[in-house]
């Protein structure tokens, strides 16, 4: 997707305010009519109207009239909101290239006052596992509470959240900076994905580490869920960072036991095909310690667990509660399951990534989170708007 941030100077408070009122009035309606975001904005001088104009010009918003007239944001909008609100805070000042294109996200870097580069996660959940959901009208059913934004704003607090706790942890995960909507400000690893990686002087001695992750995070009471080669990146010195994990789960998970030996198997299958490697001899001694393994030589996920140190303490300190992850879990299980694994592959064989941008998906409407009468509750809207708005200044 391409995200124009010269567009940012453009843009005036009153665009801003409008922007967010948009965005508030989500929270209950689908479409927010026209009257509603002009008595949420409230601006001084009036115009609403012509600031929505001038917002959905930009695409930072999408106009609907099927059922009355009103405005959603796009994720260009939400992206907006998020950049300036961190811009705001003093995070960065500018926003660079793209340097990623995830199954559901688009990184770019960003840089500080004094010319720090680091990684700006935008999550774009729905926008691959959509296609699969699409033709399952009774997945899709189940999910009709939650919307796309809500989402990738869970997503995001998760990720957040577990590479704060894993840093603290002494986990090798990239520096978590700050938190926005949908946004994650880490640092820059300096490296490349696994994947590009066609050589290796010892391959055992990576292989063993990477393995040895997997295990001391369900030692932690975590599984990854998406272990592979396109999130496991390595410098020259052959450091090894991981990344990504909106969707980990914990080890008391019904299913933690599959999505174990799923990442396990991941790692095995590309270090046998891509350096030849045969694993006959290191099953057992992972990272310089012993490990269970049954009886075919399989790394032993319940004696491992067992005794797991979980980090929820950590977890909650960034506001990620466990009400988050039970509405994350209800969304990412049916990807989970269809083999997370194989996804990054997705985004890269020039699937179509601005298909939420321009809602022109069948059914996309239905999972906005809007069950109430679209008129009413007014006063309730307002309730807190200032405090909202005032970040627009
Ligand atoms: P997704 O969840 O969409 O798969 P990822 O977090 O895996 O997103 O990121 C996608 C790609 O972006 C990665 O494969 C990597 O190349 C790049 N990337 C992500 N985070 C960083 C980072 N902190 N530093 C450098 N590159 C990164
Ligand atoms: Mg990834």
């Amino acid at each position: 997707m391409k995200l124009d941030v010269n567009m940012l100077r453009y843009l005036s408070k009153d665009d801003f305010r409008v922007l967010t009122a948009v965005e508030m009035g989500m929270r209950n309606h689908e479409i927010v009519p026209c009257e509603l975001v002009d008595r949420i904005a409230s601006l001084k001088h009036g115009g609403t109207y012509k600031v929505l104009k001038n917002l959905l010009r930009h695409k930072l918003l999408h106009h609907d009239s099927s059922k009355y007239d009103g405005f959603r944001l796009t994720y260009l909008g939400y992206d907006f909101l998020a950049i300036k609100t961190l811009v705001n805070r003093g995070v960065f000042v500018s926003v660079g290239r793209q340097i990623g294109v995830g199954k559901e996200s688009d990184i770019f870097e960003v840089a500080t006052e004094d010319g720090t580069v680091m990684a700006m996660k935008l999550h774009r959940l729905g926008r691959v596992s959509f296609r699969a959901v699409k033709s399952k009208r009774d997945y899709l059913k189940h999910r009709s509470s939650y919307s796309w934004l809500y989402l990738s704003r869970l997503a995001a607090l998760k990720e957040f959240a577990f590479m704060k706790a894993l840093e603290e942890h002494g986990f090798p995960v990239p520096s978590a900076v700050d938190c926005n909507r949908h946004c994650v400000i880490m640092s820059l690893v300096q490296g490349y994905p696994l994947v590009q990686v066609k050589q290796l002087q010892n391959p055992e001695v990576v292989f063993e580490t990477i393995i040895g992750l997997v295990v001391r995070l369900a030692e932690h009471g975590l599984i990854h869920c998406d272990f592979n080669e396109f999130n496991i990146m390595i410098d020259d010195d052959k450091k090894v960072t991981m990344i990504d994990f909106p969707q980990m789960v914990s080890v008391s998970h019904h299913n933690a036991q599959m999505y174990f030996d799923r990442d396990v198997e991941c790692v095995f299958k590309f270090f046998r095909k891509r350096f030849n490697m045969n694993f006959r001899e290191c099953r057992d001694d992972i990272d310089g310690t012993e490990v269970d393994t049954d009886e075919s030589g399989r790394l032993c996920f319940s004696s491992i667990a067992k005794d797991a140190v979980f980090l929820d303490k950590e977890l909650a300190a960034s506001g990620f509660t466990r009400k988050d992850q039970e509405d994350i879990e209800k969304f990412i299980e049916g990807s989970l399951d269809k083999g997370a694994s194989s996804g990054d592959e997705g985004a890269e064989d020039g699937t179509d990534v601005s298909v939420l941008n321009e809602a022109n998906i069948e059914g996309v409407d239905s999972l906005h989170l809007v069950d109430q009468d679209q008129t009413s509750n007014l006063k309730q809207e307002e309730e807190g708007v200032e405090d909202n708005l005032r970040n627009c200044e």
